[in-house]
């Protein structure tokens, strides 16, 4: 454990200097939450930048999927995928609905829309796909699916910040999208996160909801929540905005040197970038066949936390597995045979903006050995 420790992500800090300056126009305005000056900006800029006409911040990245089924009025059954981070089935369970797990492709990491139909009951009313690792899903598929049967679209789009398909914003694709702003996403505002929606008359009722349901001085409209945010987290990701790219120009050079070193090696398998696709590259998996590569993906996972290289198991367990979901009629094995391969062979590599040439050789040497 000599050797410095090389984590699997590293937080996009603003300038401190330039973040004290706004910190100072705060302090002077007094005015620290409740849609100020910096929340309304980075609303704008948030608009501007990811291609999208409306977006309502929030507080982190879980209360945009709570508060998109709340909105929407989704009851009954809501159809999902197991490989994703738990707040996905979390914000349907929180909604009083049932989360019915469908399997996963193993070309996206997303849902298979070709087993979506046959989840689909008399009280299915939704489905929320997510774009694992910001690659986007097979969203046509799935919209097609969702119209046929007259079912809305929740996309957790957490991992996909700044993607875009063919000059479109991925960001733009479900009836609603939701994005995370956590510390340990491409762009971070410390925690946070938001909702994307399509006009003017939804994005005012998602900010009633997101404010207690206060439609005026006096007047609520709906059961609310508080999760609104304030002005210093606004502030900090009005910074982080203006460098975004280059961080995502770094985190593609890492890609690259990731896939020509390991390109050839029997066992491992990882994405190449897709034709008229922005990627984002928020993460770096890769997928081991134990038997072609000659270990086992625990036993190069522990190897590398050896070695003070710190990679995820993004994501295994999978949901569907945890205590609270492992009962559900859907959440066994047998109905999920892909994702459960797919999450026993997945190891992220450490991907951010920070990472050396020494880091990645570090790295490479590992899985190389
Ligand atoms: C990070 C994440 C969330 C939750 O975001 P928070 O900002 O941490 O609340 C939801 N879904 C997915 C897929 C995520 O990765």
């Amino acid at each position: 454990m000599s050797e410095k420790q090389i984590t699997v992500t590293s937080p996009l800090l603003p300038d401190l200097d330039e973040f004290n300056e706004m910190l100072k126009e705060i302090w002077a305005s007094k005015w620290i939450t409740n849609m100020g000056q910096f929340h309304q900006q980075l609303e704008k800029e948030l608009c501007q930048y990811l291609k999208v006409p409306f977006i309502s911040l929030f507080t982190n990245g879980t209360l945009p999927l709570l508060t998109a089924l709340q909105a929407l009025h989704i009851t009954g059954e809501v159809i999902t995928t197991p490989y994703s981070f738990v707040a996905t089935t979390h914000s349907i369970w929180w909604n009083g609905c049932r989360p019915v797990f469908v399997d996963i492709e193993e070309e996206t990491c997303g849902i298979d829309p070709d087993k979506i139909e046959a989840a689909i009951t008399p009280k299915t009313t939704a489905i929320m796909p997510v774009s694992c690792y910001g690659k986007p899903c097979k969203m046509d598929e799935i919209q097609a699916i969702a119209d046929k049967y007259g079912l809305k679209v929740i996309h957790d789009a957490a991992h996909a910040f700044g993607v875009e398909v063919d000059g479109e914003s991925w960001a733009s694709k479900g009836d609603m999208i939701s994005l995370s702003f956590h510390a340990t996403k491409v762009y971070n505002t410390l925690e946070g996160g938001a909702l994307v929606v399509k006009d003017e008359a939804t994005k005012k009722r998602i900010d009633f909801l997101k404010n207690f349901g206060f439609a005026g001085e006096t007047e609520v409209v709906a059961p609310g929540i508080n999760s609104k945010m304030d002005e210093v987290r606004a502030a900090y990701g009005l910074l982080n905005l203006k460098q975004v790219d280059e961080a995502i120009e770094k985190r593609r050079q890492v890609a690259v040197k990731y896939r020509n070193a390991l390109r050839n090696v029997p066992g491992i398998r990882f994405f190449d970038d897709m034709p008229g696709v922005r990627h984002n590259y928020s993460y770096f998996p890769i997928f081991i066949n134990a038997e072609e590569y000659g270990q086992t993906r625990d036993e190069l996972y522990f190897k590398m936390r050896e070695a003070n290289v710190l990679g995820r198991r993004y994501f295994y367990p999978l949901i569907s597995t945890f205590s609270t979901y492992r009962s559900l009629p859907s959440a066994g094995a047998e109905n999920l045979p892909v994702a459960t391969k797919v999450a026993n062979e997945v190891i992220c590599l450490p991907m951010h903006h920070e990472l050396s040439q020494n880091d990645l050789e570090r790295t490479i040497d590992i899985i190389l050995k």
